[in-house]
C-alpha cells in the first residue's frame, strides 16, 4: 500500500468516507493479520456507533480490490494480510500469531511433474505450523 489513500479509493471508484479511510489506516499501521474483529474494536474507538457489518463489508471491498488478502488457516476467524508481496507463514498454534517469512529455496523448487495435469501454478504459498517464541518461553517446553 504505497499510494495515497486519495488514490487508493479514486483507483476503487469507491467514496473516500472518514470510516473507509480510518480502517485503512488501521490495516495501514497493522502488521499483525488483524481479524474482523480486531479492526472493528479498534475503529470504535474513533467511531463508536460503527457496525461490525460495515466493517466487514468494507475489508470485503477492499479485499476484492487487491488491498488486503483473506489468509486461510486454523483459526477461527477470517484473518487478513497486508503485506501484498510474495511470503509465506509461521502459524503459532496456540496463540494464532501468523508471523510472514520469504523463503527463496522453497520458490526455486520446480512443482511435481503431475501438476500440469491439473493445471497452470499461478502462485506458492506455504503455512509452517508450531508453537512462536513467545509461546514457547510461556511453558517452558
Ligand atoms: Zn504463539
Ligand atoms: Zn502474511
Amino acid at each position: 500500500m504505497r499510494d495515497s489513500p486519495k488514490d487508493i479509493f479514486k483507483a476503487m471508484g469507491v467514496r473516500m468516507t472518514p470510516q473507509r479511510l480510518e480502517i485503512l489506516r488501521i490495516l495501514e499501521k497493522c502488521n499483525e493479520h488483524p481479524a474482523a474483529e480486531d479492526v472493528y474494536e479498534k475503529i470504535r474507538e474513533r467511531f463508536p456507533s460503527i457496525s461490525f457489518d460495515t466493517v466487514y463489508r468494507t475489508l470485503s471491498l477492499f479485499e476484492s480490490h487487491g488491498l488486503i488478502k483473506k489468509v486461510h488457516h486454523l483459526a477461527e476467524k477470517t484473518r487478513y494480510d497486508t503485506n501484498m508481496r510474495h511470503h509465506h507463514h509461521f502459524v503459532c498454534v496456540r496463540c494464532k500469531k501468523i508471523i510472514d517469512f520469504t523463503w527463496e529455496g522453497i520458490d526455486k523448487i520446480p512443482a511435481p511433474e503431475k501438476v500440469k495435469e491439473w493445471g497452470k501454478v499461478e502462485d506458492r504459498y506455504v503455512e509452517l505450523r508450531g508453537i512462536c517464541q513467545d509461546c514457547l518461553k510461556k511453558t517452558g517446553v
